[in-house]
């Protein structure tokens, strides 16, 4: 069965605009083929952890895999780009999160789906909705209804795109 999924790319460590380019041709083999991705934004560090923006973007994909096989696949390529885990939430060379998988939602120790901060975060709900201005979470919520509570959020969107 092929599915199609969202997933949000993010990073500010290193050359964070190539980190980006670079995870999304490499995730593009085997079993996973990246449909899109959206316009590429620099937005401010949210929580407590005091750091440089972030760049990030949203890509659309269509998978085979199941979703924790995908997890595994993306937290592979973020290690291959350098990721540690020390700091939560602190500064990363590549952060990969399962946003949206299509029609389908699911809960366990490892993966949650939707993503579980989807809705409260400007720098993932601007660039789905650039994909897909009637994009909607599998409960049948429109995306677009969860901007008005992430408006203060800053965020600008880069001239250059993936
Ligand atoms: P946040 O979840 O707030 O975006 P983060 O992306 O920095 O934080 P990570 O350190 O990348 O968090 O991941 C921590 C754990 O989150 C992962 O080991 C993974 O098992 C789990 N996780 C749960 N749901 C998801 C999801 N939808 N996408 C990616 N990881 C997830
Ligand atoms: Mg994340
Ligand atoms: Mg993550």
């Amino acid at each position: 069965m092929i599915s199609t999924v969202y997933i949000g790319l993010g990073a500010n460590l290193g050359d964070a605009q190539a980190s980006l380019h670079h995870a999304l041709l490499s995730l593009n083999a085997d079993n996973l083929n990246i449909e899109c991705s959206s316009p590429w934004y620099r937005s401010s560090p949210l929580g407590p952890v005091i750091q440089d923006d972030f760049i990030n973007a949203v890509a659309r994909l269509t998978t085979s895999l199941s979703p924790l096989e995908l997890l595994d696949r993306l937290q592979a390529q973020e290690n291959l780009q350098g990721r540690r885990r020390d700091v939560h939430w602190g500064p990363r060379t590549l952060d990969l999160d399962i946003l949206i998988w299509q029609g389908m939602s699911m809960e366990s120790p490892r993966l949650t789906i939707p993503h579980p901060y989807l809705t409260q975060r400007a720098f993932v709900l601007l660039p789905l909705l650039d994909l897909d201005a009637d994009l909607c979470l599998p409960d049948g919520r429109r995306l677009d209804s969860f901007l008005d509570q992430v408006k203060d959020q800053h965020l600008y969107r880069l001239e250059t795109t993936s």
